[in-house]
């Protein structure tokens, strides 16, 4: 374990913002949490730190969870169990199941971020989320100082949502995940664009690896490099109305991207009404809409927390005042 004293958070967020926090602590193994304590009111813990807007500093202890490792814990009948630490990188946990011959996660290729945060927002792309592989979590009750175990049920799990996001946010400390991964690769090739990118490769049968390698290749394509530019993908979820609602905004709107979910709801594709509102691309000093997917913000060098913040409030206010819908911050906004 590190301790370190009033510590900048630029280059541990992805969004690039610059935020001070009083303490740094970097935790290397579960028994580094003893003695510690955690109120989510002022400390936060942090994975990559690509799924937050820093919009003030903490005033309290980050907790950085760099617990790290990978193993099988079960391999029989064409099914393993894997367990990685919460420290890990999601990708690299992708790569490392891929090369051990398991599949189930190459949807989810270069997702940003580590392996802890994954069950937060129940992490999805090309039609695969999370919750599809996942056998259970390991976590630190914060409350109860004991080390707890939840099932995939127990997680309530939903889009972009589960019980550590919402009504448990900040009691929990994930420190490891459990994912139930095949021997037997059975594609999941339902997102339209995917089976597109694997034709243009010329693949008609795709491995996992391959799929993976689409999946790298059109993200590559669609989303900004944090590296090159500040961002944390996708900044406002695809909201969530009922069939009729949105049968309704369709015929005012008859390009609306919808997609049928159950229970008689339908999302809404949310970048499809930012650019039909103009924002794509807009700039607003060193905040912006991405010019490649109007669903990203971005920082383009010296933007703070607070003025992407306000850019947010501003698109998410036109789209409103156009479709009457509320677009819902996909990151965690941290206002201190
Ligand atoms: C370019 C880009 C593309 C992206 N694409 C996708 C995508 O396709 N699908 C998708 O779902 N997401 C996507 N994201 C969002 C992000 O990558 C994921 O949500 C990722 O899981 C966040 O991981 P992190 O370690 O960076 O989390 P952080 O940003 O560090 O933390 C996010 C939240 O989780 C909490 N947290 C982190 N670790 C733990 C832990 N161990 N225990 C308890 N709480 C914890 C934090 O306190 C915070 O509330 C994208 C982001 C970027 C920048």
């Amino acid at each position: 374990m590190r301790r370190a004293d009033d510590v900048s958070l630029r280059r541990y967020n992805s969004f690039g913002v610059e935020a001070r926090a009083r303490e740094v602590v970097q935790l290397d193994s579960l028994s580094d949490l003893e003695g510690l304590n955690f109120d989510p009111a002022c400390d936060l813990v942090l994975g990559g730190g690509s799924n937050l807007l820093l919009a003030n500093d903490i005033e309290g202890t980050v907790f950085l969870n760099r617990i790290r490792g990978m193993r099988i814990l079960s391999d029989r009948d064409g099914i393993a169990t894997v367990e990685a630490a919460a420290g890990e990188i999601w990708h690299s946990l992708v790569l490392w199941s891929l090369a051990h011959g398991l599949t189930g996660l190459e949807n989810l290729s270069l997702i940003p971020g580590l392996a802890g945060a994954a069950p937060l927002q129940n992490i999805g792309a090309y039609g695969v989320e999370l919750s599809d592989v996942l056998e259970s979590v390991q976590a630190w009750d914060w409350q109860s100082r004991e080390r707890v175990e939840f099932s995939n049920t127990d997680c309530q799990f939903g889009y972009r949502d589960s019980r550590f996001k919402s009504g448990d946010a900040g009691r929990y400390l994930v420190t490891a995940l459990r994912l139930r991964l095949s021997r037997q690769f059975e594609p999941r090739l339902t997102y339209s664009g995917l089976g597109e990118q694997l034709a243009k490769m010329e693949i008609s049968s795709p491995t996992a690896r391959q799929v993976s390698q689409a999946v790298i290749m059109l993200r590559k394509r669609k989303l900004p490099d944090p590296a090159l530019v500040g961002n944390a993908g996708s900044f406002f979820k695809n909201p969530l109305v009922t069939c009729e609602a949105a049968d309704s905004l369709r015929s005012r709107f008859p390009d609306l991207p919808l997609f049928a979910v159950e229970g008689r709801h339908c999302k809404l594709g949310a970048g499809w009404m930012i650019e039909h509102c103009g924002w794509k691309g807009f700039r607003e000093g060193d905040a912006g809409v991405s010019e490649r997917h109007a669903l990203v913000l971005v920082n383009h060098g010296h933007a703070s927390g607070g003025e992407i913040l306000a850019l947010a409030d501003k698109v998410s206010e036109s789209v409103f005042e156009t479709f009457g819908v509320r677009l819902e911050p996909e990151p965690r906004i941290i206002r201190g």
